[in-house]
């Protein structure tokens, strides 16, 4: 699948300013950038820019301030890092109103191929309510708007969605367009066997995108916390494990949807128990494998087991395309991530295509050491998540189609 939107390929940028939206919501310990990924994979589009003598505005939101300046949420770290990484300054306009007098005397002084980064965006309340002002701010930075966030592209605000409306050009960056193609083809037009992994914490969360995948995979491949409702719906014990006893029907729905469709669900088939969830998170712990019929009353389920790792990578191993989301156990506990290292083995050892959706699934390959052996991993939680679900992410359709 081709994104059919306007793309920073198909627009000139000459001696215009530029408003790119970026995603550079980091993770920040004390001041520090401690992953720069999102950095990293904002570059192209930058680079593109600068090359084409836009003059280049950034914005960006980072962690949750609440539509108010909160200093340790500035973005003044990202635009050091940027300019180290970019190998040229990114002025940081300093500013608590985003769009306040220091941030238009910072555009109105730049010139062809000089960038600038704005203050979070979230300093401001109507951000995230689309807010037709804040909007009309940003607007009136730029003669062109491209959108590179591919981390909230599920989300309609006024620096992705808002402003898009409101110039007369609105194109996709490099990244989005990326994102796009690897997660819309594997999804729409994969190359087949397709198998969708996936786990973490709740069914709940996932219901939209069981439903979809099950229609577009071949296999489907369930673990984590998730797994355990699918398990108690097909009437097995599963003591103390994580379950979502309103969502029993829906599994059954979904085994019947599956053998119906003629598609391979696989489900844990052993497990790794303990006494239970270990606290501090990373705290030793003492576990023992049972058979997922054989889970004991007075045990909790925190992994898949190892005969159940091994069907999962036999699985993966079939595969020409894989798209993996959310983890097979509490992979934060080094005990209990063995479920979790064997499926990203499974997908680094493969030459199928690989897909990572990304939050807890990005972190834990990466982590891993995985993280070069995959063909994408993506850099949005909730919005790979949704364009899974196979619903329209507002950030994209708001951008000129070609
Ligand atoms: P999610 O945010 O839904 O992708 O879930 C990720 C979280 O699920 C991680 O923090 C894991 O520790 C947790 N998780 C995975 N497997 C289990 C399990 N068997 N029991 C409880 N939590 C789990």
């Amino acid at each position: 699948m081709s994104l059919n939107k306007k793309s920073v390929d198909d627009i000139n940028v000459k001696g215009l300013r530029v408003l790119c939206r970026c995603d550079f919501n980091v993770p920040l310990k004390e001041g520090v950038i401690t992953d720069t990924n999102r950095l990293t994979a904002a570059l192209p589009t930058i680079k593109k820019l600068i090359a084409d003598g836009g003059k280049v505005i950034l914005c960006s939101h980072l962690g949750k301030p609440k539509g108010e300046p909160k200093p340790e949420l500035s973005l003044a770290p990202v635009a050091v890092k940027l300019s180290e990484l970019l190998g040229q300054e990114v002025k940081f306009a300093a500013d608590p109103e985003v769009v306040g007098p220091n941030a238009k005397a910072a555009v109105e002084a730049m010139k062809d191929g000089d960038v600038i980064l704005l203050e979070n965006t979230r300093y401001r309340a109507e951000e995230t309510k689309n807010g037709e002002a804040f909007s009309k701010e940003l607007a009136s930075l730029c003669d062109v708007f491209v959108n590179d966030a591919f981390g909230t592209a599920h989300r309609a605000h006024c620096s992705n969605v808002g402003v898009a409306e409101l110039v007369d050009t609105a194109a996709v960056g490099y990244l989005m367009q990326k994102e796009i193609d690897f997660l819309g083809n594997a999804v729409e037009n994969p190359v087949r066997p397709f198998v969708a992994i996936l786990g973490g914490a709740k069914v709940a969360d996932k219901l939209n995108v069981i439903s979809n995948l099950l229609e577009k995979c071949d296999t489907l491949i369930i673990g984590g916390g998730m797994a355990y409702t699918f398990l108690k719906a097909q009437g097995k014990e599963i003591g103390n494990s994580l379950v979502d006893d309103e969502k029993i029907d829906y599994c059954n729905e979904m085994m019947a949807k599956a053998s119906k469709l003629g598609k391979t669900l696989l489900l844990p088939i052993d497990t790794t128990v303990a006494a239970g969830f270990p606290s501090p998170i990373d705290a030793e712990i003492e576990v023992s494998y049972v058979d997922a019929n054989a889970i004991p009353s007075d045990m909790e389920g925190l992994d898949i087991g190892p005969k159940t790792a091994e069907l999962y990578a036999n699985a993966v191993k079939s595969a020409k395309t894989v798209v993996w989301n959310g983890p097979m156990g509490v992979f934060e506990n080094p005990t209990l991530a063995a479920g979790t290292i064997a499926v990203a083995k499974a997908l680094a050892e493969t030459e199928a295509t690989t897909i990572i959706g990304g939050g807890d699934s990005a972190a834990a390959v990466n982590q891993l050491g995985f993280g070069d052996k995959m063909s994408h991993i993506s850099t949005g939680g909730g919005a790979s998540l949704e364009f899974l679900e196979g619903k329209e992410l507002p950030g994209v359709a708001a951008a000129n189609d070609k």
